[in-house]
């Protein structure tokens, strides 16, 4: 397993990625959401890799919803840098897609997918596809 660790601008909120996945192979999308595209965000997940999302002290991220409100955006109260977005799951600790911007190894995700909209898609289908495509939340 190798680690991917990434901070917000000021530092209250790091992320760390878990995987034995070549960065190389995972796909780094630009969701055109109009969310994302305010944020310029570029994100990337890993259904076989674990992901976690630590506060320097309780309440340094604040979660946004809108839209389907099926996820949460989580941003850095301080700075205010959006970090990854997660879902909740039932019988999971749930799952999410990040920031890879935010990673000092960021150059090593190189494969970029084409750009996706989701805006039409299905309630269902949406939530299905964050299961098979998402990263897993490590358990707290
Ligand atoms: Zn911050």
């Amino acid at each position: 397993m190798t680690l991917y660790k990434g901070s917000c601008h000021c530092g209250a909120v790091t992320v760390e990625l878990e995987t034995e996945t070549n960065p190389a192979d995972i796909y780094v999308r630009e969701c055109q959401c109009s969310f994302c595209r305010a944020h310029g965000a570029v994100s990337a997940s890993d259904p076989n890799g674990q992901i976690r999302y630590i506060e320097r002290s309780l309440g340094d991220i604040v979660r946004y919803r809108f839209g389907t409100k099926t996820c949460d955006f989580l941003i850095c109260r301080h700075c205010g840098v959006y970090m990854g977005a997660t879902m909740d799951d039932e019988t999971t600790h749930g799952y999410s897609t990040t920031q890879i911007k935010h990673f000092e190894d960021r150059a090593l995700f190189t494969k970029m997918a084409r750009h996706p909209d989701y805006d039409d898609e299905p309630l269902e289908s949406r939530l299905a596809r964050r299961r098979r495509n998402w990263t897993p939340i490590a358990e707290k």
